[in-house]
């Protein structure tokens, strides 16, 4: 049809210029006419749609589209079941629902959820973000609140839908305990409207309006807006386990063309506490390497690199010098020799490539996602940690600044077990005991731990140095050339007769 059209109008403008006849007018006219049936057909943007600064346009997101949430899915779906039968509530004598918390850590779905929710429920969706409402002057919150309800209504007119879902971000700023801030009257009057709102006194009309607040720090909301009535239902978001992961990644390599190597089942097992954000990002990672070497598929590799750049950040342009690069390198095999003699199978990838902050990593690969922390796990990753500096001083005589990182996060998991009753002192209350007494108890975990490192790099001293001139000729090495290293060896590798041994009583 606009074909016809198109060629219509071609016809009447060269039959007009043929006659020398003006056709500016025309031009003109059509234009205007144009412009006119896209603004009538929705075609444009309706500026009178926009509604403030805080809101976003509403979203087609369905909850089929978000992976590894079945739990959360299934409490918020349960929750939206009564906004989707009034009359039947009515009827039971049910008071609507006011508002649901999701909590959870950043990138875990909760505005997907909350954008599903909207789109379940037939209602318009408006998001804002506590930030938004931190103000030096008294009032300015408060109004905003107002004016934010006051669009959920008038928007649920206009488009004509069930009631509306407003989506608050970071909801503990806007939320937190009142008299806990330093600007408290500002922060007090906001929240205050914000109750208000939600007890949705004043309002004669019978506009459902659901808030859904999203928080990774529950503790600090104020008790009033947490009680029955206000934010009724309560939804943990958290991190994907690995069946999640695998539907994540599924879901957002959908649209991208994968080799045959590519296998997500693996993928997702590497990437071990990836958020749904982070999966997203990796595919997306992974695509971009892919077109960068002008390759038409995304293959295994690229996935591969994508998870470090995502886990490690992006490479860096520091280049160490020869002796520093060599010290790198026996610190990283050190980490997977250990890694690999303690759980066999774990060492993913050892690599010397400066990203983020630091200079080399070693990835490893959990067998499972861990709900709950043994002591004997919590002392091998110490030893795992400590194979690094241990490396440095058995091959190269001294060690360096480079295990500082090490060390910090071997203290926290030492504290970890003294945490939780797991060390020499049996169960203690932390707050109690003295500095002295703590850091000693440290100490004793972490030289234990550095003791039993010890003991296994000087039985692997070879495949240290091998793997080490691996890693400088190769950059990144698998796993798998320790395993095969270490099979070599072979009477002691991978059974567990000889991990006892090469732990050593402890
Ligand atoms: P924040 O707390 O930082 O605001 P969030 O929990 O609200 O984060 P979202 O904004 O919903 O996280 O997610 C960000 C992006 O990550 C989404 O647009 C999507 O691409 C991806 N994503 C996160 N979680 C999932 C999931 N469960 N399934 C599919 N994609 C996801």
């Amino acid at each position: 049809m606009i074909e016809v059209v198109l060629g219509i109008a071609l016809a009447l403008i060269i039959f007009l210029v043929w006659f020398e006849i003006n056709i500016l007018p025309v031009i003109f006219l059509g234009g205007l006419f144009f412009l006119l049936y896209r603004m009538t057909s929705g075609k444009m943007p309706n500026l009178n749609n926009s509604i403030g600064k805080t809101a976003r346009p509403s979203s087609s997101i369905q909850f089929e589209e978000i992976g590894g949430q079945e739990v959360a899915k299934k409490e918020l779906l349960e929750a939206l079941d009564f906004i989707k039968s009034p009359d039947r509530i009515k009827e039971m004598g049910i008071r609507p629902l006011k508002g649901i918390l999701m909590i959870g850590p950043p990138g875990t779905g909760k505005t997907l959820l909350a954008k599903a929710a909207a789109n379940y429920t037939n209602s318009v969706f408006i998001s804002t973000s506590g930030s938004e409402f931190v103000e030096m002057y008294a009032g300015v919150g408060a109004q905003r609140v107002r004016q934010l309800f006051q669009q959920c209504r008038q928007k649920t007119k206009n488009e004509k839908k069930n009631g509306a879902v407003l989506f608050i971000d970071e909801i503990d700023i806007l939320g937190s305990k009142r008299g806990s801030n330093s600007s408290h009257m500002e922060y007090d009057q906001t929240l205050n409207q914000l109750l208000t709102e939600m007890d949705g006194i004043g309002n004669k009309d019978d506009i459902n309006i659901l808030v859904m607040g999203a928080t990774n720090r529950p503790e600090s909301l104020d008790r009033a807006l947490v009680r029955p009535g206000r934010f009724d239902r309560v939804i943990q978001v958290e991190l994907p386990d690995r069946e999640g992961r695998l539907e994540i990644l599924k879901l957002h390599t959908k649209n991208k063309p994968l080799d045959h190597d590519v296998d997500l089942d693996k993928i997702s097992r590497e990437a071990y506490g990836f958020s749904g954000a982070q999966l997203e990002s990796l595919s997306n990672e992974a695509a971009i390497m892919a077109m960068r070497e002008n390759k038409k598929v995304l293959s295994l590799k690229h996935f591969m690199e994508a998870i470090d750049k995502v886990m490690m950040g992006e490479k860096q342009d520091k280049k160490p010098d020869k002796g520093e690069l060599k010290r790198i390198a026996v610190h990283e095999c050190g980490h997977a020799v250990v890694g690999e003699v303690l759980k066999p199978n774990s060492v993913s990838v050892v690599t010397i490539t400066p990203r983020g902050k630091s200079l080399g990593y070693i990835r490893q690969q959990p067998e499972k996602d861990y709900l709950l922390y043994t002591k004997d796990y919590l002392e091998t990753q110490i030893c795992i940690l400590m194979g690094g500096t241990v490396s440095e001083k058995l091959v190269l005589g001294e060690q360096s600044t480079g295990s500082s990182n090490d060390f910090n996060q071997s203290v926290e998991l030492a504290k970890k077990i003294i945490d939780a009753g797991l060390s020499p002192l049996g169960v203690v209350s932390v707050d109690h005991l003295s500095g002295e007494v703590i850091q000693k108890n440290v100490q004793d975990i972490i030289s234990e731990q550095e003791k039993r490192a010890t003991r296994i790099i000087k039985s692997n001293l070879s495949l240290v140095k091998k793997g080490a001139e691996e890693l400088l000729k190769e950059e990144r090495m698998s796993g798998e050339f320790i395993r095969k290293h270490l099979k070599k060896k072979g009477s002691f590798w991978p059974g567990k007769w000889w991990r006892k041994k090469a732990a050593g009583s402890r």
